[in-house]
């Protein structure tokens, strides 16, 4: 049974028009011989009636202190209307198929309310379904904890419930449809020059969403990876396939074969605080002390430095306040820079190619741009820049390593 996982977002489901879409893209799979598992969003995005954000301000307006527990059990539901509206538009097309929930289908996760991990998948029910449907769909984003609650799976969690699915169904392909024509070389929605990629590997992709990349959940890459099974990230609005994520021997299938380059992208992360602490002759305990500190109050850290003269690292803007506290408290004077962005190059070839960071540098400078703070490692160059640079950062940076070619 040669079995593909499709996954439409939030905005691949919002409209009528975009629906037809959906329903064009099953018709065509379902004629090219594949069983079919189609994971549903939530429809549209803030605002629109049943869109995960708009249900979570529903809460927060009208649900007045409502437990994680009960947060999770309406979350679910945008997830299962939107699955219901695919169900109908797919009867009235003689196509059948039956709607799952996360737990239907086999996920089960731990407990953690509204940010749940997978435990395991076992699809049994959609095997047995898939005998006698055309289509499963099942509703993403969630699972079912070992004693029976419903559960969801954080940002990005339909992602990683269709990767999770093409691992345990053993998939031929899991393509993820969205509102863009594949990855490319850099968010088109701030540089508009950015160019699909063809081909990227699990690794590169998984490093570039890390750093900031929405358009597909590093966790649902991870899983992917681990299974080996290939993804394709497309759009809904085109027959174009978008990008193939696969380990590099996947590739040779395709055309081209090699992938050379040594810069694949640009990501970004906005709404970071950068925070400095003197070590005023602390050394070590200081070290320990700042980091413990963030770990015990759950803040979580990144781009740390450290030197003999002290640490400076970031949080989000949103724990910049508890974080002063902390250290605060213990007796720190921290200078604290708020409305950061850490801006990342990508590429599995800048290891070891020499110039790189002086390329970085001259884009920045040319465009007056002041750098807060940088690292690299083996794939990654990052630098931190105030937020109002960041866009004009992004474009300089994609411009110099002439990623539109
Ligand atoms: P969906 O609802 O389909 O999951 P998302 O909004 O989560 O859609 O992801 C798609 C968005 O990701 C695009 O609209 C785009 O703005 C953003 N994005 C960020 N970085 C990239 C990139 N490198 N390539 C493609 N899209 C990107
Ligand atoms: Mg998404």
């Amino acid at each position: 049974m040669r079995i593909m996982v499709q996954k439409f977002g939030g905005t691949s489901l919002a409209t009528p028009e975009a629906r037809e879409h959906v329903v064009r893209h099953i018709r065509r799979e379902l004629a090219a011989g594949y069983r079919l598992v189609v994971v549903v969003s939530a429809m549209g995005r803030k605002g629109d009636p049943y869109a995960t954000d708009t249900l979570l301000d529903w809460a927060a307006v009208n649900g007045g202190l409502l437990p994680a527990r009960e947060r999770d059990l309406l979350m679910v539901c945008g997830e299962i209307i939107s699955a219901t509206t695919l169900c109908g538009l797919l009867e009235q097309e003689s196509i059948s198929s039956v709607v799952l929930t996360g737990a239907q289908a086999g996920f089960r996760t731990d407990e953690q309310f509204g940010n749940a991990r997978i435990l395991d998948v076992v699809p049994a029910r959609v095997l047995d379904e898939l005998d006698t449907k055309d289509v499963v769909i099942v509703t993403g984003f969630q699972g079912q904890s070992l004693n029976g609650d419903f559960t969801t799976l954080g940002r990005g969690g339909s992602d990683t419930s269709a990767t999770a699915l093409g691992a345990a169904l053993h998939a031929e392909i899991v393509d993820i449809y969205t509102d863009v024509n594949g990855i490319l070389t850099a968010d088109p929605r701030i540089v508009e020059d950015a160019k699909p990629l063809s081909y990227v590997s699990y690794a590169e992709i998984c490093n570039m969403a890390h750093q900031g990349a929405k358009v597909i959940h590093p966790r649902a890459v991870e899983i992917a990876m681990q299974s080996s099974v290939p993804v394709r990230v497309r759009s809904t609005f085109s027959d174009n396939v978008g990008t193939l994520v696969a380990n590099p021997e996947g590739f040779k299938d395709v055309q081209t074969g090699i992938v050379d380059r040594f810069v694949t992208g640009i990501a970004y992360v906005s709404n970071v605080t950068q925070i400095t602490v003197h070590s005023a002759g602390k050394g070590h305990q200081l070290q320990l002390e700042v980091f413990k500190a963030m770990a015990e109050n759950s803040i979580s850290v990144d781009f740390i430095n450290v030197t003999p003269a002290g640490v400076v690292y970031t949080v989000f803007d949103s724990d910049s306040i508890k974080a002063a506290a902390v250290l605060d408290e213990l007796g720190f004077e921290p200078q604290i820079l708020n409305g950061c962005a850490k801006v990342s190059v990508i590429g599995g070839g800048i290891n070891g190619v020499p110039g790189i960071m002086a390329r970085i540098v001259e884009a920045l400078s040319e465009h007056n741009i002041q750098i807060l703070q940088s690292a690299d490692s083996n794939t990654t160059i990052w630098v931190l820049v105030n937020k109002e640079d960041m866009v004009q950062a992004l474009r300089a940076l994609h411009n110099k390593f002439e990623l539109h070619r």
